[in-house]
């Protein structure tokens, strides 16, 4: 948009092109399928739809077996279609919610609701890979991509990026760190990145001795000092593997090398990621710990929109400290670089054993520095195979969660 600036020394006027577009754009409403409705991302989702209904509407829900919290999710939103994973949760669900809704059912349930829900957005939010389906089902149907699973990512981030760039649909980042960094990077060129700083909370053991590591329990591992989220991730979050993924996440979401990509630590978990610029300017995206930002904004995206969250008071926070992550004690971030690095089917193998070694640790089976013992035994037994299509990955991850149970 070209204006015109009358000088304010009363000098002739100068043509400037403003920034800011003047005129509001008409909103647009989206209509949203949410896979793992139920979860801590999902319930997350449902509060943002609440928060700002002539934006958002959901028209789709899938969880795999929590049936009274789908059902009063369904109830809610008045969805036609839903999905449950598990076939008697499907069961439970189709009786409870009569004929007007329908409950398609199993894995495939979940790429049938995203064909039948008519969404023009599908939020991914299930925990692990078991999104990767209907995430390119989605993409195949010409809806744009809010994802939460960064799994899906790590595993194929390659053919989840293709298949959206062909389809010509977006892929918006709902991961917080990921959400900021797509923030920083608006209206700039790739070329002009010099590093992408992903923010770390550094968990529950930020400052606990490595020696005291090998007795941690599962409730402590799953006190995270600033965010409240699933258990799968929490425990992530305290091997500091969420990191290591999110590293592998961003190499494909904003299509940059690894060796562009670094992790600081940030106790406060206010700044949420930041880009450094050619010209050494940083931008950083900051908000209090609260996932309705980023799914807001993958919702609403390019538009802001008032809301209900809570702002800043930067004079009540204080302090923000940054300090380096501990690679020595917590190795998952330097096998996740390993992996990123080498590409191939490497990320699939360390997600996949991450994923066994973390449901070990949970059952009480394996200590805590185990978790990545194991997946580094397993990505040193695998055979790395170049430019995978679906299948291999699929076989590899196959292949290193069973080896990663033995
Ligand atoms: P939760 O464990 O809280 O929720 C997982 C959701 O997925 C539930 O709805 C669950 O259904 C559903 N689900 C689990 N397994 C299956 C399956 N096989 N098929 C279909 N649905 C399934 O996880 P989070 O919400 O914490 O995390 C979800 C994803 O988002 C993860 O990939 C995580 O890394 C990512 N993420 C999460 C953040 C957070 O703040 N929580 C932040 C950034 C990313 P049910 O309830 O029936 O078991």
């Amino acid at each position: 948009m070209i204006s015109v600036a009358v000088g304010i020394d009363g000098g002739l006027p100068q043509p400037f092109e403003s920034i800011m577009a003047d005129i509001d754009p008409p909103a647009r409403s989206r209509k949203v399928v949410i896979l793992g409705s139920t979860g801590s991302i999902g319930t997350s989702a449902l509060k943002v739809a609440r928060d700002i209904p002539d934006r958002m509407q959901i028209v789709g829900l899938a969880a795999h077996r929590s049936t009274d919290s789908l059902i009063a999710q369904a109830q809610e939103t008045g969805v036609r279609h839903v999905a449950m994973t598990c076939g008697d949760a499907a069961n439970e669900v189709a009786n409870k919610l009569g004929s007007s809704v329908t409950v398609h059912c199993g894995a495939s349930g979940l790429v049938d609701l995203v064909r039948a829900s008519g969404a023009d957005m599908a939020i991914i939010a299930i925990v692990g890979t078991a999104g990767l389906a209907p995430a390119l089902a989605a993409i195949e149907c010409g809806m744009d991509l809010a994802v939460a699973s960064k799994e899906i990512l790590v595993m194929a981030g390659k053919a989840v990026m293709t298949a959206a760039r062909d389809k010509q649909v977006q892929v918006l980042p709902v991961d917080s760190e990921h959400n900021a960094i797509f923030q920083c990077l608006e209206g700039h060129r790739q070329s002009e990145i010099r590093r992408i700083l992903l923010t770390a909370s550094g968990g529950p053991f930020r400052t606990l001795p490595a020696d005291q590591l090998e007795s941690v329990t599962v409730a402590q591992a799953l006190k995270h000092p600033t965010w409240s989220m699933g258990r799968k991730i929490t425990i992530d979050s305290a091997t500091l593997f969420n990191k290591g993924l999110e590293m592998i996440e961003a190499r494909w979401l904003f299509d940059v090398p690894m060796d562009k990509i670094e992790v600081i630590v940030h106790p406060q978990s206010i700044v949420h990621s930041m880009v450094e610029f050619m010209d050494n300017s940083v931008l950083a995206q900051l908000s209090h710990s609260d996932m309705c930002f980023p799914i807001q904004y993958a919702v609403t995206w390019p538009d802001r929109v008032a809301n209900s969250l809570k702002p800043l008071d930067f004079a009540a926070l204080g302090t923000l400290q940054f300090e380096s992550p501990r690679t020595q004690d917590f190795p998952s971030l330097d096998l996740a670089r390993w992996a990123g690095e080498t590409g191939g089917t490497l990320p699939a193998v360390l997600n996949a054993a991450n994923e066994v070694a973390v449901d070990a640790f949970l059952a009480g089976q394996i200590p805590f520095p185990s978790i990545w013992r194991t997946v580094e035994r397993v990505m040193k037994a695998h055979k790395v195979l170049e430019h995978p299509d679906l299948d291999t990955l699929i076989e590899a991850d196959s292949w290193a969660r069973v080896v990663a149970a033995e």
